[in-house]
Formats: C-alpha cells, structure tokens, sequence
C-alpha cells in the first residue's frame, strides 16, 4: 500500500513557522518512502479563512520547494461531511442537539462555579422521537452531536511519542455538524482523513487531544485508523511559545527580509530533526531517504534566528555575484537607494555588481545589503563617523588626499567621457600604491596612508578592501568624494 501524508493548514493566517515545518516533515516524510501528499484547506471556519491566506500559503510552500499530489478544500465538501453525518445519525451514534447557544454558555458557568469540567450534559440525547418531530416542525435550530460512551479508555501509540491514553468520560458527547450545516473541525478532519485514505498524520502537538475525539469517530465511521505522530512546540529562544514578540514568524514575513528559499528548508528540516551523520548544511531533497519520523526528537525545538542567519549567509554565499545582485535588487530599491528607472542604468547596475562581490562574504539577510553599500550610493558622503574626523585632523591626511586627487584626476584623464566605470581593483590598487611610493620619503605609511584615503570616500574608517571601494566609486565619484572632503577640512578647520 502506497503510504499517504497530509498537510492541513487553515487560511486563517499566513504560514506560520510551526506550520511550516509541519508541511515539510510530511513532504520529507512521504517523499522519503514513496508515499503521497495531500494538500488540505481547512477553511471551514468561513469567518477567519480568507481566500488572501490560502493563496499566500500555497506560495510559500512552493517557494521552499514543497510539491503535493492531490489537492481538496474543506468547504468545497460540505455535502460529504454531512452525508456521513446523516450515517452516524442513522446508526444511532449521533443526534440532534437543540440546545441554544444560552443554554450551552448557562451550562459552562454552573460547571465552572461548581468547580466542575465542562461537558456538555447530554440534554438531547434522550429527547423522544416525537420530540425531535415537534421541534423540527417548529423550526428549531440544530447541530448534531457525536455520543461518546463513559467508561472507555481511548489509546494510540504516537510514533514520536509513545502511548497516549485518554479516558472518554473527559470528552463528552461533542458536536459534528454545527448548526449552521458546516462540519466541526474534528469531524471535517476524519470524514477527510479516512474518505482520502490518509495513512499517516503528522502534526503539531496542539492536536494531541483532539486526536482522543478522532479516533473515537474514526472507529464509528468504519474507517481504518491512520498512524499519528505529534511535533513538538517551536520555541523561542527565551523557552516561550514562539510568538509575534520573537520577529518574524511567518515564511512570508522570512522572505521578505531577505532570507532564502534553501536557507529556510535547511533550518526547518533540522528543527527537532538532525540526520544520523550530523551533517547541518543540507538542501530538503538531500535528505529524502534519510527522514525517519521516529527520529524526530519530542523535546520542544528553539527556534534561533542567529543560526538561521548563520545559515541563510552560506547560502548566500553559494549564489553567483549576478544572482546575488538581482536578489538585493529589491531592498536598494525599498531603501530608495536606487529608483526602479535606474534598473536600466549600466552604470548603476555595474555599481550593485561590485557592491554585493565586495559585501558578499559579510551578508546574512539580503535586506542588509543596503546598509552596505549605501555609503557607496550617491554623489555625495552623508557624514563623517568620529574616527574618519580624527583622522582627517592630522596634517598629513591632508597631504595624501592632495596626492591621492591629483592621482585620480590623472588617471580620469587617461579615459574618454563615461569610461570611469572600467576603473577596476587592480588599477585601484596600483593607484594606491604610486601614493605610497610617492610620500615615502615623507614617511607617510600605513594607517597614516590608508585611514585618510579611506575616510575622504567613504566618511568610515573601516569596510571592504580599499581597492574594491575605490573600483565601486569609480573615478569621478572618488574625485568629487574627495572633493567634499577637503571643503570638509577646511570649513571645519580639522
Ligand atoms: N487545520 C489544522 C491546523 O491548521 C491542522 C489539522 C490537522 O493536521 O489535523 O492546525
């Protein structure tokens, strides 16, 4: 028998981290061993699902790189859910509940004041069959409860857990179709779970209790019993509920900041779960064949944005300068370092090249690139940092940036009109090096050459190798930069 895997969101939200992981360790988990996946919208809560949600989930999925084989939607099955409904009616397992909202909410008060559990009290169970006539008749809104017998014990052997056992006398009769016609959660789940032929459910270990209600309906609709593996809780690094107040927490939020597809699958896949070698740096295919659902740890998993980072950095660094420079696009354009008209300059876009081959070995998250290389964007320096000032007060900075301009506006000289752009690190470093040699016998070396070089392009005292700025500035922006500068020293009196 092929093996079939579910994945169940509901398109209440975005797809939350936790969900995520969920999704993929049924993919990791069905593709491992040839089974099937089935993608489920669980979208019977028709006032929190939106179609906005279900839309962004499924993209999110796909952008880490999961597929599926068959796909349903809750409310497209409302018609199924109650014809097994009417089934269980028929065989006397389930029955009209007329109770109204007020009664129910008066019932949960009295129980709570007496210190007792809420449970429903099986008011309707014993209504006569004339009853159930009269209020029909009269139009009496329904919903249709589920009978759960005292007495029973209730057990499953979870494979990442072990066995779980639940008394029903906790449970209670519970509702199945609400009165508005629409299926309860629970019961949607396993008409899905056994019309679709589900073999194996792997969840989060919110469900745990939930499951005691399913197995119950699973066993009275004649299905046979999928196997259940509950996932631990992601938590925060603090050991709290991963929540808004930890950061991002949806895909979607991740993929905005600059995170990558394959950096996500990684971190994901060893949340709980860590191949036998050891190995951390994985893509999610890699590692089909090598999941194993009893694997998966059950202590809850820490979810540690800095290793995410970590990994997000080496992923970054597999990517070609050209993919890297299309992926940072964007965030110079939010920053408005660079305006979308500016897509089509050569110029411009030769510039970004640079700056993320410069950058590309320091870059965690895309969205810090503009950090970057934004000192490097612009006619103009947007400030000096204390030790840029402090170094520019020495009276020999001012010697190096006379020699430093004077060797710019040559080498400008050698280049028709716009040529600049060519002016690469090889020739940025020869031109370094003609300075040195030229106030050697001022003894004017080192720091004392290479700070105020530094400091007059960029307002810094440090970043990337000196060359690579120059060559990302090209010859006339250096020359204005250091332009600026002198002015700078001068007004200032430094
Ligand atoms: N729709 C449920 C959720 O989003 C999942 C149900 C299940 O996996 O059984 O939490």
């Amino acid at each position: 028998m092929i093996p079939r895997f579910r994945f169940a969101p509901s398109p209440t939200g975005g797809l939350h981290i936790g969900t995520a992981r969920t999704a993929l360790f049924n993919w990791l988990a069905a593709r491992s061993v040839g089974g099937k996946l089935i993608l489920r919208i669980e979208d019977t809560d028709i006032k929190r699902s939106t179609a906005a949600y279900e839309k962004s989930i499924i993209e999110d999925l796909k952008w880490f790189g999961l597929d599926w084989d068959e796909f349903y939607r809750q409310s497209e099955r409302t018609g199924i859910y109650q014809r097994f409904a009417r089934e269980l009616l028929d065989e006397n397992k389930a029955y009209r509940c007329f109770c109204t909202p007020e009664r129910l909410e008066d019932l949960k008060k009295r129980q709570y004041a007496e210190g007792m559990m809420s449970k429903y009290d099986n008011r309707c169970r014993e209504l006569s069959g004339g009853e159930i006539e009269k209020n029909l008749k009269e139009g009496k809104e329904f919903a249709i409860r589920f009978k759960v017998e005292d007495g029973k014990e209730i057990k499953f052997c979870d494979l990442i857990r072990g066995e779980i056992s639940f008394r029903s006398e906790v449970i209670g009769d519970f509702i199945i179709i609400k009165s508005d016609g629409t299926p309860s959660y629970n019961f949607a789940v396993v008409v899905d779970d056994g019309d679709m032929k589900i073999t194996n459910v792997l969840r989060g270990e919110d469900h745990i209790t939930n499951t005691a209600r399913q197995i119950l309906l699973f066993k009275s609709l004649g299905f046979s019993l999928p196997s259940y593996a509950h996932l631990s809780m992601i938590l925060g690094k603090d050991g709290s509920k991963l929540s808004k107040r930890h950061g991002a927490t949806t895909i979607s939020q991740f993929r905005e900041e600059g995170y990558l597809a394959e950096a996500i699958g990684n971190y994901l896949s060893i949340l709980s779960w860590a191949p036998r070698d050891g190995e951390e740096i994985f893509g999610i295919r890699d590692i089909l064949g090598k999941f194993k659902i009893s694997d998966i740890s059950k202590s809850p998993a820490i979810f540690d944005v800095d290793k995410l980072k970590w990994i997000n950095g080496i992923y970054i660094r597999r990517k070609s300068t050209e993919e890297l420079a299309r992926l940072c696009i964007p965030y110079l354009i939010k920053e408005k370092i660079i305006d979308k008209k500016d897509l089509g300059n050569e110029k411009v876009m030769s510039k970004i090249v640079k700056g993320v081959y410069a950058f590309r070995d320091n870059l965690k998250v895309l969205n810090e690139f503009p950090q970057y290389i934004k000192d490097l964007f612009g006619e103009k320096i947007a400030g000096y940092s204390k030790d840029a000032v402090e170094i520019l007060t020495l009276d020999t900075s001012t010697v190096v940036l006379q020699s430093f301009l004077g060797k710019l506006e040559s080498e400008l000289k050698s280049f028709d009109n716009n040529q600049d752009i060519d002016f690469n690190e090889e020739k940025s470093k020869n031109l370094i090096n003609m300075i040195g040699k030229s106030l050697k016998e001022l003894k004017i070396k080192g720091k004392f050459l290479y700070m105020p070089i530094r400091a007059s392009i960029t307002g810094k005292t440090h970043g990337p190798e000196l060359p690579r700025v120059i060559s990302i500035l090209g010859l006339k922006n250096c020359i204005q930069r250091v332009n600026q500068t002198l002015e700078y020293i001068k007004n200032n009196k430094l």
